[in-house]
């Protein structure tokens, strides 16, 4: 009789915890990680040479897409990170690149840019930034309301834009690193007043010199068998040095007039390990994950862009920054589990964007690949001065000077049209404000809508022949286009809430926000169009 009567209290208990165990969670922190330009591929590839705490404990206990991808044209920083807090395309959350071309007030401008604040914690003029461009709330944002601004957010990267847009517009801290002759992290007074005490305390530190150190490989080169020679011709020399191991950062770095060039530590893996100490001290002196109320830290590791860009996606270089850049992310991890607790917290890791090999590299290795800066070509032509702009592969017509002349509009627009045509290696050029362009499907047309903010777009949009790059003679590698190597980048879900798996379906980055909502149990942001990935949801 006891026994039964213990079985049927322990039965309605665990029934009455499961009907609330979807409605109410115990997270209470949020970890979103952004790696800038890494490609899918970085996991299968080194693989064998990662640790068990780092990629693989996140890889293994957690659930991974194989296939996420970016849906719009523009595949750099800015967009890629407002894309992935709002859970939709720059076609509403208007960060349509790094910077655009404003038709209204003709002018280009830089997406983080507001001259209404102040630079914090910098004697230099940079720091002027805010979040006023990005036209939607982010899955902090949510929070921030949803908890009646009680769960804090915190962003923190190597890049202003990266580390304001993921942000949003109530972080209670935004932090990103200043190189120059300084070495420090820095903010905008549209955030606070003064910096906060820890953030001076870490700066007066000057942790930062102890990285400024010999970057030689983290295993014995000869093991790297996964990435190219280290002395090719595919790479831009670092800081005056040619681009083989060791790099003596120490003597890199200094100027002639004995200052420390910290650009040193922007482009070495040390970066990345940097940040990951600025982190821990943002989780410890924030509290984070201490309450009941759901916090969310984001932690953008920048470095491994400035590396790629150097070096190349094949080089040593690029595949150290990945094994060292392996082992801090298990030290994250490690400290989310002592501080915070197993259990208690959700990550979320994916990329801003991917990169292509150097053009180079595949042109000696007989990849048919060409290299076209269409800005030159452009320069050549006698049509040329109807282009008042060229900017995120947008065409802004003179119109101005189309009036002067006297030249109708249409018959402007064609004659640019058609010579844009002619130029080897452009695709196509599409006019986005022709009505049987806005109704037509295809996929490059749903790359454009997805890019297209009403506000800025252009008269016509050229598209390049996939087997054309955007740039020329250039070294190390680069992004910012539509090929599958710019929009193929991991997402991986570990921790609280989240079943063990993998998916090989086509995910879009704007579903891991609605995904995470869900978890948590909070509404997505204001114009979330992404899914939820049910799969990865336990
Ligand atoms: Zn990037
Ligand atoms: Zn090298
Ligand atoms: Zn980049």
């Amino acid at each position: 009789m006891n026994r039964f009567f213990l079985f049927l209290v322990i039965s309605i208990s665990y029934s009455l915890f499961s009907q609330n165990d979807h409605i109410k969670t115990d997270i209470k922190l949020v970890v979103g990680i952004v790696v800038d330009q890494m490609k899918y591929e970085y996991i299968p590839r080194y693989w064998d040479k990662y640790s068990e705490g780092g990629f693989k404990r996140l890889v293994n206990g957690g659930f991974l897409a194989k296939n996420a991808h970016y849906s719009y044209y523009q595949t750099s920083t800015a967009p890629g990170h407002a894309t992935i807090v709002t859970g939709t395309s720059p076609s509403f959350h208007r960060i349509i690149g790094n910077s655009w071309y404003d038709k209204k007030l003709d002018k280009n401008i830089y997406c983080v840019d507001d001259d209404r604040f102040n630079p914090l914690g910098t004697k230099s003029n940079i720091g002027k930034k805010s979040p006023k461009n990005l036209q939607s709330t982010t899955i902090s944002d949510e929070n921030r309301i949803f908890t009646n601004f009680k769960g804090k957010t915190i962003s923190v990267s190597f890049k202003d834009r990266s580390a304001v847009l993921s942000g949003g517009h109530t972080a209670n801290g935004v932090f990103w690193f200043h190189s120059s002759n300084e070495g420090v992290f820095v903010s905008s007074s549209y955030y606070f007043n003064k910096l906060p005490d820890w953030v001076e305390k870490f700066n007066n530190s000057r942790k930062v010199d102890e990285y400024i150190k010999t970057w030689d490989t983290l295993y014995n080169i000869k093991s790297y068998t996964e990435s190219g020679s280290d002395l090719n011709n595919y790479e831009e020399k670092f800081l005056g040095q040619n681009a083989t191991f060791p790099y003596d950062l120490k003597t890199l770095s200094k100027k002639e007039n004995g200052d420390t060039d910290y650009q040193a530590i922007t482009t070495s893996p040390y970066g990345n390990t940097f940040l990951k100490d600025f982190a821990l001290e943002a989780l410890k002196n924030e509290n984070l994950g201490e309450d009941k109320h759901i916090d969310f830290l984001h932690v953008n590791f920048s470095t491994p862009d400035h590396i790629g860009h150097k070096f190349g996606v094949n080089s040593k270089e690029v595949q150290d920054t990945y094994l060292r850049l392996d082992l801090d992310l298990k030290d994250l991890i490690n400290n989310l589990d002592k501080k915070v607790g197993k259990g208690k917290y959700l990550i979320y890791l994916t990329a801003d964007h991917g990169a292509t090999h150097v053009p180079k590299f595949l042109i000696d290795n007989k990849i048919p690949l060409k290299e076209l800066d269409l800005r030159n070509s452009l320069r050549e032509k006698d049509w040329s001065n109807l282009i008042k702009a060229y900017s995120n592969n947008y065409v802004f017509l003179n119109k101005e000077l189309i009036d002067n002349m006297e030249i109708d509009y249409e018959d402007a627009k064609e004659l640019v049209k058609n010579g844009l045509k002619e130029i080897d290696g452009v695709y196509e050029v599409y006019d986005i404000n022709d009505n049987n362009y806005m109704f037509s499907d295809g996929y490059y047309q749903s790359l454009i809508k997805n890019n297209s903010h009403p506000d800025l777009i252009g008269d016509l949009v050229v598209f390049l022949n996939p087997m054309y790059t955007t740039r020329y003679n250039s070294l190390g590698s680069s992004h910012g286009t539509p090929a599958f190597y710019d929009t193929h980048v991991p997402i991986i879900f570990y921790g609280a809430g989240i079943k063990t798996g993998y998916s090989n379906d086509i995910i879009n980055v704007k579903d891991i926000v609605p995904t995470i909502a869900s978890i948590i149990g909070i509404g997505a942001p204001v114009s979330t169009t992404g899914k939820i990935i049910s799969d990865a949801i336990k």
